[in-house]
């Protein structure tokens, strides 16, 4: 299914509905709900395995399927029983589809750093305005979980909120027609004085510092992860079947048989493996709620970002003329790959991060 549409999502940068509904009809939309809340219970590796396998066959269901996750997990992680029933319920029950909005034009790459304004109400609610950008799923979503600060926070200080689509006085911007991942509907989203009751706040005000570096970036880096080892994968293996079947009328040997292609393959492979490796390490550390499994993660994201880019690029001069021919598959991997070092937390930030955990700095500020 979702091989069959990958072309036709890239090519008419549709948002991959079929394969997202065959996903949450197979049971998995639950993926990371833990278990006492009717979930799967899977944790960091099972999501980077799976928008690995759904990488190989198209960038944009890995990417949009993942960020569900994503969402569902910080709706998971202190939820209250009318949030329960509200979204988790429908979640595990593949009814629902939720999605994250946090970037915005003004911070940028800075992603826990929102504008995005929550102010109380005298009834007791909230009142949201500001923008978003790049929200995966935009449009499409039944939710999105959406980042905010009030006038009173420190920089850093946010709330997270869960807004139902079709929220009175939420608009979208123009449907998304990117480079590549052209199936996300990465669209903007405007909120003006949109109600926000306390029901829908995540967790308590201002602890979403917690929710960044605990929940919402590891399940991002390894979705974001597992799609590019996904996509880099497919385009080893394309440039691979290419050599084997490549034969030359003027020597009768295949391409496959050259020992320069043969060193080139092998030191692809040892490349994208190694990135896996690691990535599929780090995903266990962190279901393992292991102490050091912060730089791991982080570094997955930052290497995965190196080496697709590297891996997808290699193939195709492996392949030749033909990687280069219109509708030819390693042409939208080249521009679904290139979204890999650019989508927060980006590289620069991840590799500063990294060095920050490792140095004993705080992760955030200059
Ligand atoms: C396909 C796609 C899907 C996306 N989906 C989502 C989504 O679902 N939800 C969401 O919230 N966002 C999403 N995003 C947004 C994305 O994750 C980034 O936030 C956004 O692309 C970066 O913002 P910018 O372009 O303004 O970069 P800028 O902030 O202008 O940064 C440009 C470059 O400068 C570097 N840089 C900036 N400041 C520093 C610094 N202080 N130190 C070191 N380096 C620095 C950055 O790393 C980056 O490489 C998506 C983006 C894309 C392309």
């Amino acid at each position: 299914m979702v091989r069959d549409h990958a072309a036709q999502v890239d090519q008419e940068a549709v948002w991959p509905e079929h394969g997202l509904r065959a996903l949450q009809s197979a049971g998995l939309g639950g993926l990371v709900v833990p278990v006492e809340h009717g979930g799967l219970g899977h944790g960091l590796h099972t999501l980077t395995r799976l928008c690995e396998i759904l990488g190989r066959e198209c960038a944009s269901t890995a990417i949009t399927f993942g960020m569900h996750h994503v969402g569902a997990a910080v709706i998971a992680a202190k939820v209250t029983p009318w949030q329960r029933t509200q979204y988790l319920e429908p979640i595990v029950a593949g009814r629902h589809l939720t999605t994250l909005a946090l970037s915005e034009p003004g911070t940028g790459a800075h992603f826990y750093y929102p504008q995005l304004q929550l102010d109380p109400a005298p009834d007791g609610s909230f009142r949201a305005t500001g923008t978003k950008v790049f929200v995966t799923n935009g449009a499409h979503a039944d939710s999105y979980v959406v980042s905010a600060r009030s006038d009173s926070a420190d920089l850093g200080d946010f709330s997270c909120f869960v807004l139902p689509e079709g929220t009175e006085g939420m608009t979208w911007g123009e449907p998304w027609s990117g480079l590549g991942m052209r199936g996300n509907s990465a669209r903007t989203l405007h909120l003006e004085g949109v109600n926000v009751p306390q029901t829908q706040l995540l967790g308590a005000v201002g602890d979403q510092i917690w929710y960044v570096f605990n929940v919402v970036a590891p399940y991002f880096l390894m979705a974001m992860t597992g799609t590019y080892l996904g996509v880099a994968d497919a385009a080893l293996n394309a440039a691979i079947t290419h050599l084997r079947q490549r034969s030359y009328t003027h020597s009768g040997r295949t391409a496959a048989q050259e020992s320069v292609l043969q060193h080139r393959v092998g030191a692809l492979w040892e490349t994208l493996e190694r990135t896996r490796q690691l990535a599929y390490a780090a995903g266990r550390a962190g279901d393992a709620g292991d102490s050091s499994a912060l730089p791991a993660l982080l570094s997955s994201k930052s290497a995965v970002a190196d080496t697709a880019v590297q891996v997808v690029n290699d193939a195709m001069g492996l392949m030749g003329g033909i990687s280069y021919r219109d509708g030819n598959d390693m042409e939208r991997h080249l521009r679904d790959v290139r979204a890999a070092p650019v989508m927060s937390p980006t590289t620069d930030l991840l590799r500063i991060w990294t060095g920050r955990v490792l140095l004993g700095q705080p992760l955030l500020g200059e």
